[in-house]
């Protein structure tokens, strides 16, 4: 018993010594230019390069529907963070749970050394994304937090309930983004960011319309590799996989690597051919035409409603030669 009293007794002193530890680290002065929220969590500064955040349903999405836009940001001294909302837990035919979702957290964090991006996953489990009061709450937050220009996510239309729902939830934070009430321990954007989707083939109730076409001929093949790290999806299959997609050997592997590579720069070539007025549009007739592969995006009607000219600022590779130059 009296081993019990030491034991509780060393609890409580450790509790002690942690809360007064957290007090003396909350206290700490924060440089002059460095907001933080009530809760202690830096708002990324204002150094004059833009914020894009890209919210994705699945530990895959902003890496496939975004990532060689987010290359060309990032190799340009602009900070881009890749948020999966949730961890993809179910998103594999043998493996599930907390194994699948460490491994799946591993791949994001593989690619994001590729793209050059910073990713976050959250903890919520795959297939159960709700676009309740309180996620609401977490992507007003993170938007504020990542102090966004630009904010990028699915269209609210699509066939995975956990993508349509970030959608909603990018829509739901598209106004609460700069109410400074809501969530008041995170202070609220001094501009609201430009709300974007990402590119989908669905129709109904309204196509995708393409307002915004990037060339990544120059970084296909980094967003290629970038992907080709994520082999529990595009190697074994993901949840509708099975064991004849697992490699028997170096060989099988690498092949299977290979094509994983070869089917992402297709699905882009095919984006760049079903944009090619807008590519021709933005980047000129010669120009646009000779674009292989694209990423294109969607203005969504809330937040910002940025000018042609502003676009170009947030956007400073198109037309001004970074097709050429990557
Ligand atoms: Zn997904």
């Amino acid at each position: 018993m009296r081993g019990f009293y030491l034991f509780s007794g060393g609890i409580v002193l450790g509790l002690l010594v942690a809360v007064a530890w957290g007090f003396a680290v909350s206290r700490q002065p924060a440089a002059e230019d460095t907001q933080s929220t009530f809760a202690g969590l830096p708002i990324r500064s204002d150094d004059g390069h833009l914020g894009v955040l890209v919210l994705g349903a699945h530990p895959d999405d902003c890496e496939i529907r975004a990532g060689g836009t987010s290359i060309m940001w990032s190799d340009r001294g602009h900070h881009v963070k890749f948020v999966s909302l949730t961890n993809g837990d179910i998103g594999h035919w043998q493996m599930a749970g907390g194994p699948l979702a460490k491994r799946r957290f591993a791949e994001t964090q593989e690619a994001a050394k590729i793209l050059g991006v910073t990713s976050e996953v959250l903890d919520i489990h795959d297939g159960e994304l709700v676009p309740s009061l309180d996620n609401r709450k977490i992507v007003t937050r993170l938007i504020r937090q990542w102090n966004a220009d630009i904010v990028i996510g699915h269209r609210p239309n699509d066939y995975h309930p956990d993508h349509r729902y970030t959608g909603v939830l990018m829509q739901d934070s598209a106004y609460m983004a700069a109410v400074p009430f809501l969530c008041p321990d995170t202070p609220p954007l001094k501009k609201n960011p430009v709300f974007l989707y990402s590119y989908d083939r669905f129709q109904l109730p309204t196509p995708f319309r393409p307002d915004i076409v990037v060339s990544i001929d120059s970084v296909i093949e980094r967003k290629a590799d970038a992907l080709a790290k994520m082999e529990s999806q595009f190697v074994e299959g993901g949840a509708l996989g099975g064991p004849h997609r697992l490699p028997k050997n170096d060989e099988e592997h690498a092949a299977a690597i290979e094509r994983v590579r070869e089917g992402f720069k297709r699905r882009a070539a095919r984006i760049a051919d079903s944009c090619r007025d807008k590519l021709i549009e933005l980047y000129g007739e010669d120009e646009g035409r000779a674009v292989k592969y694209a990423e294109a995006f969607e203005v969504c009607e809330y937040g910002r409603q940025p000018t042609k000219e502003e676009m170009r600022k947030l956007f400073p590779f198109i037309g001004q030669d970074g097709n050429r130059r990557g």
